[in-house]
């Protein structure tokens, strides 16, 4: 894709060197093998070594638990390459790195620390992160699952649903209610009492996997709780906080690969004697998808510098999750739109991309719901319930 305003100049030379190394992975090991992970509906975990070998599992985090110190922009850029793939890799790397790894280094004790976060960052132990339930969506505080301490155990019990990575997960961040308020657990998922279910039969992330959780009275050591939850909820969306960063960078990976597609694919495509391309009403779409990126990357650019300066606010993250993945969408069906007949065939990635989106679209807080904290921000006043 073309740089106009050569936003690569924002980029120190590591950078650009972690996102090529990112974004050859992608071509030689992702593309050739995902319209077939897509199509029968499997996580392809075969790459995980690759994925850990790359240095992304945890990259943010200090070097003595397996990161590597790595700026914002290095971490969005990372997002950015894996979604230009699919999805469902960044799905993977943003519940590895954002939402297991980050709440057990910024929540966990130094022995939690010790013991997962460098298997996790080699990719040896896979983790989860258990907030959604059947009942409980945008409203994470009416949650229905409970943990109480039973001598020297905590006892879980609920369910947990659309949990990315579940089905093949060694440990899950599960976020249950104690008697002193929401707080977050580290649970095993060899224990007895915790089954993981496949959820099937999705349309959309269909080389990600996903799954339910079903705690029936599991018990865990009461080490297992991560003391810095104790902050409740607010300790959950700190989580959510750093992930959803990774999906307003990544978002336009999926985005630039739908744009370079469709680009490609009307300056081939003949109607009426001449390119597709040709046609005033084609390049004025061209023109839009090509803004809205350009638009979105400022913004995640500009995220990242406060994120690295420690002056980003939740708002600001939200902000950029929701305008980049409407934006992203919008592009995908215009993408969609361009390929004509071609853009509802999985032989080209924009409809792979466009129904991806739908879900990155809902999970991370919906549209709305970062409207709602817009909202507030502006007017002071909460319009959630
Ligand atoms: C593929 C996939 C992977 C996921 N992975 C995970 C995971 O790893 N861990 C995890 O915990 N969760 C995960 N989720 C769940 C995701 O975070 C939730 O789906 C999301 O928070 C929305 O919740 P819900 O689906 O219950 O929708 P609901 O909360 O029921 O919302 C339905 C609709 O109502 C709207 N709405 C809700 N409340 C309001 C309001 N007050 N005002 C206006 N509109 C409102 C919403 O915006 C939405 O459009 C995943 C979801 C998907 C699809």
């Amino acid at each position: 894709m073309e740089d106009l305003f050569q936003l690569d100049q924002h980029f120190s030379d590591e950078e650009r060197l972690i996102r090529d190394s990112v974004r050859r992975f992608v071509h030689d090991a992702v593309e050739p093998i995902i319209m077939r992970a897509n199509e029968e509906a499997k996580f392809p975990q075969e790459l995980i070594s690759e994925i850990a070998s790359l240095g992304v599992l945890g990259m943010k985090l200090p070097e003595e638990y397996g990161g590597s110190n790595a700026s914002a922009i290095s971490y969005g850029l990372v997002c950015q390459e894996l979604e230009r793939g699919d999805s469902a890799l960044r799905s993977f790397v943003s519940v590895q790195s954002s939402l297991c790894m980050y709440p057990i280094y910024s929540l966990g004790s130094e022995e939690q620390k010790s013991t997962w976060l460098s298997p996790m960052a080699r990719g040896e132990k896979i983790g989860c992160f258990g907030l959604t339930e059947p009942d409980s969506g945008s409203d994470p505080a009416s949650m229905k699952t409970t943990a109480h301490l039973a001598g020297d155990e905590w006892v879980l019990h609920g369910t947990k649903m659309w949990i990315t990575n579940a089905p093949f997960a060694d440990l899950a961040i599960i976020w249950a209610k104690t008697e002193q308020g929401i707080r977050g657990f580290i649970v095993e998922t060899d224990r007895p009492g915790i089954e993981t279910i496949e959820t099937k039969h999705k349309f959309s992330l269909r080389a990600s996997s996903t799954g339910e959780i079903v705690l029936n009275n599991c018990r865990i050591p009461k080490g297992n709780l991560l003391p810095g939850s104790e902050k409740g909820l607010g300790a959950a969306l700190s989580c959510l906080s750093q992930a959803r960063f990774g999906i307003a960078w990544g978002v336009m990976g999926a985005a630039q690969s739908c744009f370079d597609t469709a680009l490609d694919y009307v300056k081939q495509r003949q109607q009426f004697s001449k390119p597709l391309a040709s046609f005033q009403m084609i390049q004025r779409d061209l023109v839009d998808m090509y803004t809205e990126i350009e638009k979105a990357q400022c913004l995640s650019i500009e995220l990242a510098k406060h994120m690295d300066a420690g002056s980003v606010t939740a708002e600001m993250i939200s902000l950029a999750k929701m305008n980049n993945c409407r934006e992203a969408l919008q592009i995908a069906r215009k993408a969609r739109n361009l390929l004509g007949a071609n853009g509802i065939s999985l032989e080209y990635p924009v409809i792979r991309h466009m129904m991806n989106l739908e879900s990155v679209f809902t999970y991370e807080g919906t549209d709305n719901i970062h409207h709602l904290i817009i909202g507030k921000y502006l007017t002071g006043i909460a319009a959630f319930n």
